[in-house]
């Protein structure tokens, strides 16, 4: 884990802290101050919580807190939490100021040195802050390190509405583009390609217009001499393979008369016509979307 994934605060926490520097700021123009505890998760983050501000003593640009109030927070939290693992987080707000240390920000973290490490806070109104490890000794060594790092505002999920209007002028605006056709083009292992998309029933439109240059382009290739009858027989059950497992309610026709008899037949026949259909209806339909698709249809010429 890296430091700056170990400290985090819930989004509630965070506000609550962003509300007393608003206090403070909208009565008295005042900084302001307070503990937090900084307890240790199973997950080894530590849940930066229980906001609270003490007695203390505020002007524009200074804060303290007062020491018999640091001394029963900490019990009581102490006490709380039962773990000597747990630590303590001293925040304050700059109100309208950058979220940096000053002078007496630092002279203030040096009170909290221990013997591991301490935790400090700064924030302003515009939620600007800087959130400082302050490691005391390392590795038993006196020496001394201080790092500003992320305390990750843990949000809850928004509420997303959307709305019967939005649904509707989504249908009326947005489109996706047609599957790309030409993938097709280079003989059974773009068939194979075909297998990969998931049909959903309002794609039956877009795989109907790919079966039809699918078998368009078979028709040519056949009619053409291009590929042998074997291989064309082969294409089109793998054309119809795919058909069955996508389970697509039309399918290319089976075709048993032998080459020439074939070669007629394909000279003289759209590739529309080498389509079976489930039933009418569909076939109704689709064929009037692919004619419309092919000739401008709602959109104009
Ligand atoms: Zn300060």
């Amino acid at each position: 884990m890296e430091l700056k994934d170990i400290f985090f605060i819930v989004e509630k926490d965070w506000y609550k802290l962003q509300a007393w520097a608003t206090i403070a700021h909208e009565k008295d123009k005042n900084e302001i101050s307070g503990l937090m505890t900084a307890v240790p998760q199973e997950d080894g983050r530590f849940k930066v919580g229980d906001v609270e501000i003490l007695k203390q003593e505020n002007t524009a640009s200074n804060t303290e807190l007062d020491g018999d109030a640091v001394t029963a927070y900490t019990m009581k939290y102490g006490m709380k939490y039962n773990n000597p693992k747990m630590k303590f987080v001293w925040w304050h707000s700059h109100h309208t100021m950058e979220a940096f240390w000053s002078g007496t920000d630092t002279t203030e973290i040096d009170a909290w040195k221990n013997t591991s490490f301490s935790l400090a806070l700064v924030i302003n109104l515009r939620e600007e802050y800087l959130f400082r490890v302050s490691f005391w000794r390392m590795n038993g060594l006196p020496l001394e390190q201080h790092i500003d790092t992320t305390l990750t505002i843990e949000r809850n999920k928004p509420k997303v509405n959307i709305t019967s209007a939005m649904s509707k002028q989504y249908k009326e605006l947005c489109s996706s583009p047609q599957q790309v056709i030409n993938k097709w083009q280079s003989g059974s292992q773009a068939i194979n390609l075909w297998n990969q998309h998931q049909v959903t029933s309002n794609q039956t439109e877009v795989k109907y217009g790919e079966l039809l240059e699918a078998v368009e382009h078979i028709q040519d290739e056949f009619v053409s001499g291009t590929i042998s009858h074997k291989v064309f027989k082969k294409q089109s059950n793998a054309l119809n393979v795919q058909c069955k497992n996508q389970k697509l309610p039309f399918r290319m026709k089976v075709f048993n008369e032998n080459k020439q008899e074939l070669l007629n037949i394909f000279m003289c026949k759209l590739p529309d016509e080498l389509i079976d259909f489930d039933d009418n209806n569909i076939k109704n339909r689709l064929e009037q979307t692919s004619w419309q698709n092919k000739y401008g249809g709602v959109y104009g010429y």
